[in-house]
């Protein structure tokens, strides 16, 4: 029997500033995702966030692109949203870009990321939850995942992960999605997966047909869709782990480095990215540095597995991996690199190329700045 994992996220409001959703909010989409199980739409959940980002985490039978769970979760955002409204939260509704569902919520302003497979005897899922960056912060830790025998020992030593994985890259600009199969073509593939603006993972497959998907990323570019700036499209990343894919170690490590990735404050400079508990998931630094949060559960069946023994659906536990002191060491080095990089101030490359900002408010302002000066140039 095959399932779907699916993650829809969003931003839908938050306490002062853009830090963490309130309970309320969490209990209302907790409240229509149950709902949800009742009506037998979905089969299990869990809830979570990273930021001010709310994460619902669905298994169904209904697949990809289901219309059924996607207008779920755009309900569940939307009694999100009305708690934020009804208690004055900052940026009420912010990630909801249209009135009315219209069949699937890419291109309204939710995150998805999603994979349908046949789970295994045993089935291990790694969610990474970040904010405050965009999909392409997962191009270094993945790249290092699948890609780089240094990190994932099992492309040496495993014969099942031997031949390596096939990865979808999607070209933002151009809107296609291009294959690589590595480690055959990883020099092409990091021709391309090195620009973090125009390039973004996918979604990555084992060659092994039997296994299938390995991992999903979300990829919608929020400010595209919205046409002007609305917040950064914080991304999440799903994996499964074992037995024919990376262990859970593998996966875990590249997050070790604090890789420079674009967001941060408004959306508009480049930062190192913090492993961090669910708990310590609140961007206090200006704004950041950007977060990522890393929750493992397993599926059997129907059902999501988490610490506890027997929870009602929407109460699962999940691992929590980036909680532990091993992960300190990470964040202290984040933290280096994020005062380091804020000493720079407005200047590049701590602020993004204007290129990058184009939907923010500086084109207004350079606009002044060149009509107070008479310079005349239409391009400007
Ligand atoms: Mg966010």
């Amino acid at each position: 029997m095959a399932v779907t994992l699916s993650d829809i996220k969003g931003d839908v409001g938050s306490i002062a500033g853009h830090v963490k959703p309130h309970i309320n909010q969490i209990k209302a989409a907790e409240r229509v995702l149950k709902g949800a199980t009742e009506k037998k739409v979905i089969h299990d959940f869990f809830v979570s966030r990273v930021g001010d980002d709310i994460h619902m985490v669905m298994l169904h039978e209904n697949g990809e692109d289901a219309k059924e769970v996607h207008e779920t979760a755009w309900n569940a955002l939307k009694a999100a949203t009305e708690e934020a409204q009804s208690l004055g939260l900052y940026a009420a509704g912010q990630d909801l870009l249209k009135d009315a569902f219209s069949g699937n919520v890419k291109g309204m302003g939710p995150g998805v990321a999603e994979m349908e497979f046949e789970p295994r005897k045993a089935e291990p899922i790694v969610l990474f939850m970040a904010d405050k960056t965009s999909p392409s912060a997962f191009n270094i830790p993945l790249s290092k995942i699948y890609a780089d025998p240094f990190t994932t020992s099992g492309l040496v030593i495993d014969p099942r992960l031997h031949d390596g994985f096939m990865i979808q890259v999607l070209d933002q600009k151009m809107g296609d999605v291009l294959e690589f199969s590595l480690p055959e073509e990883l020099h092409d593939y990091l021709a391309i997966i090195g620009d973090l603006v125009r390039f973004s993972i996918k979604k990555v497959f084992s060659k092994d047909k039997k296994l299938g998907i390995a991992a999903s990323v979300s990829t919608e570019k929020l400010s595209k869709i919205a046409g002007k700036y609305v917040g950064k499209d914080d991304p999440v990343a799903m994996a499964r782990a074992q037995s024919g894919f990376p262990a859970v170690g593998e996966l875990l490590q590249p997050f070790m480095t604090p890789y420079l990735v674009p967001g941060w404050m408004r959306g508009s400079h480049v930062g190192p990215l913090y492993p961090c508990s669910v708990d310590e998931a609140n961007p206090t630094y200006f704004d950041g540095p950007p977060r990522i949060v890393a929750l493992g559960f397993m599926i059997k069946g129907n059902r999501l597995i988490g610490e506890e023994s027997d929870p009602q659906p929407g109460s699962h536990k999940p691992v929590d991996y980036f909680r532990g002191e091993e992960f300190g060491y990470a964040r202290n080095i984040a933290m280096n690199i994020a005062t380091y990089m804020r000493q720079h101030g407005p200047f590049m490359f701590e602020r993004l190329p204007e290129e990058e900002m184009e939907y923010t408010t500086l084109n207004e302002v350079l606009k002044k700045i060149f009509e107070k000066r008479n310079v005349k140039n239409k391009n400007r």
